[in-house]
């Protein structure tokens, strides 16, 4: 019981930590802790680790592959049906993976090229209701493949692809800021790139952005929905970073 009751409040502390962090951002930015949703990224953790957090009033959950996502969604789903978590993708997606990633995801954040648009469009058709997608953008100077993303140049086709189908909703923007380089940079343009979206598809507020490390520079410049593993689950093995 001691082991349990220690890990316990170890991810609540983590948890609180990061709300602080939230918060404060928040504040020094003159916006309300409301207006940002915590998505606690939970990929290379078993499902307890996921169930713990949800016990603690998380509601978002984000997984970046699919077959490692689904396993914890049904795990989870058996064994605690009283929790309704919200299912994020937010890794690179195979064409292949589509009807995995469109079953059990609320919202899709990695659209970054015409193909996935379509296989995704597909596999939505077979739900009840549309499937909310990110347009997920490369703003690194110096792109890398394995981070995905679509090229800002590409980018109005690819909002023009989405809005032209019938099983997808376009919710908003998604970046990863490029290792080592400036994070604030990267998401001012992609608030940019959001600002002008919305002129054309007024419900595409969303904004992903900002991860444990740079969580306060995403909120100051206007993220809706922050993406947080390391600080609240602890670091995870390499291994599982860029599996797909
Ligand atoms: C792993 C991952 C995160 C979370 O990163 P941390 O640094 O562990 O907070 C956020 N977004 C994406 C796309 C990821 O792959």
């Amino acid at each position: 019981m001691a082991v349990l009751n220690e890990s316990r409040s170890t991810a609540a502390e983590r948890l609180a930590q990061v709300r602080a962090r939230i918060e404060a951002a928040c504040a020094a930015a003159g916006r309300g802790a409301e207006e940002i949703t915590l998505i606690a990224v939970g990929k290379g953790m078993p499902a307890e680790r996921v169930t713990e957090l949800l016990l603690l009033g998380v509601t978002d959950v984000g997984e970046n592959t699919a077959q490692e996502a689904a396993a914890k969604v049904a795990e989870i789903a058996s064994r605690r049906p009283e929790l309704a978590a919200r299912w994020h993708f937010i890794g690179q997606l195979q064409r292949n993976k589509a009807g995995s990633a469109a079953a059990f995801a609320s919202m899709v954040h990695s659209i970054d090229r015409p193909a996935l648009v379509t296989a995704l469009d597909r596999a939505a058709a077979r739900r009840e209701r549309p499937l909310d997608v990110l347009l997920q953008l490369d703003l690194d100077p110096d792109p890398d493949p394995a981070r995905g993303g679509v090229a800002p140049g590409d980018f109005a086709a690819l909002a023009d692809a989405v809005l032209g189908v019938e099983h997808l909703l376009l919710r908003g923007v998604m970046t990863v800021a490029p290792p080592g380089g400036d994070a604030r940079r990267s998401f001012d343009r992609l608030v940019e790139f959001s600002e002008s979206l919305q002129l054309i598809a007024p419900s595409a507020t969303v904004v992903s952005a900002g991860m444990s490390a740079d969580l306060e520079a995403a909120i100051s410049a206007g993220a809706t929905h922050v993406r947080v593993g390391t600080a609240l689950f602890g670091a995870r093995k390499l291994a599982s970073e860029h599996r797909t």
